[in-house]
């Protein structure tokens, strides 16, 4: 039963683990992810292209005059936004996309794609949320400080996602995501390419022609 592919928007506190367990995803099922543009520096071992499309805050700029962008949205101080093209081609081939963003963009990208699926990814506490953050040691102190003084205005976006994914064992939340979209593909609005066949297959049952 082939349907079209599923758009899926992925976000959570910064240290939450989303870059992890997207990379996880990724390793184990063939999604695409898609790849941001931000104006924020690279960290040590990111490669332009590859976590982001890095760029100036004037190229940015451009990039949403020419509408370029599905969404854009400032966050602690630099853009981010999704390309739209890549996207659009490959919901089109049928392929599962993947938006790992932030609450803001999540809430248009549901404004303009309504069948959207949006998860919402949390750590189980929020010591272990400081502890990844601090952990992770990509981050001076003060900006450690303002991605978590930013976390509690983000759980109020929490209401209007479809699904909260904790994670724990990393596994456990791959598999948990992979299943949750799995089942999205069941859903009637992703099927009507498949209703219609079917549909039209009856209907020259009836017929006699079959
Ligand atoms: P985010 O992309 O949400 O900001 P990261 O993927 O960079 O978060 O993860 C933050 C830190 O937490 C990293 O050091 C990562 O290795 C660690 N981490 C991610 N998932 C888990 C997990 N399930 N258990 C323990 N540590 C984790
Ligand atoms: P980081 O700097 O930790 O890579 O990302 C900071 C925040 O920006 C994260 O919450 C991440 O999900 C979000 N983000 C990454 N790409 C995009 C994007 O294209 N659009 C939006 N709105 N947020 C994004």
């Amino acid at each position: 039963m082939k349907g079209t592919g599923v758009l899926t928007v992925i976000s959570g506190f910064s240290g939450a683990g989303k870059g992890t367990v997207m990379k996880e995803l990724v390793q184990n099922y063939p999604y695409f992810l898609s790849i941001s543009a931000t104006t924020r520096k690279p960290r040590t071992g990111e490669v332009d292209g590859r976590e982001y499309f890095f760029h100036t805050r004037e190229e940015f700029e451009q990039m949403i005059e020419k509408q370029e962008l599905i969404e854009w949205a400032e966050y602690v101080g630099n853009y981010y936004g999704t390309p739209k093209r890549a996207v659009e081609q490959q919901l089109a081939e049928g392929k599962d996309v993947i938006l790992e963003i932030e609450m803001q963009g999540g809430l248009l990208v549901k404004e303009q794609f309504p069948d959207a699926l949006l998860i919402f990814l949390t750590p189980p506490s929020v010591g272990e949320l400081r502890k990844r953050l601090y952990g992770r040691g990509t981050e001076t102190k003060e900006e450690i400080q303002k991605r978590l003084d930013h976390a509690e205005e983000e759980a109020s976006y929490m209401k209007h996602y479809d699904y909260i994914v904790v994670n724990d064992v990393l596994d456990d939340a791959v598999k948990q995501i992979h299943t949750i979209i799995s089942n999205e593909h069941s859903k009637v609005p992703y099927l009507k390419e498949w209703i219609a066949s079917i549909t039209e297959d009856l209907a020259c049952m009836k017929e006699g022609k079959e």
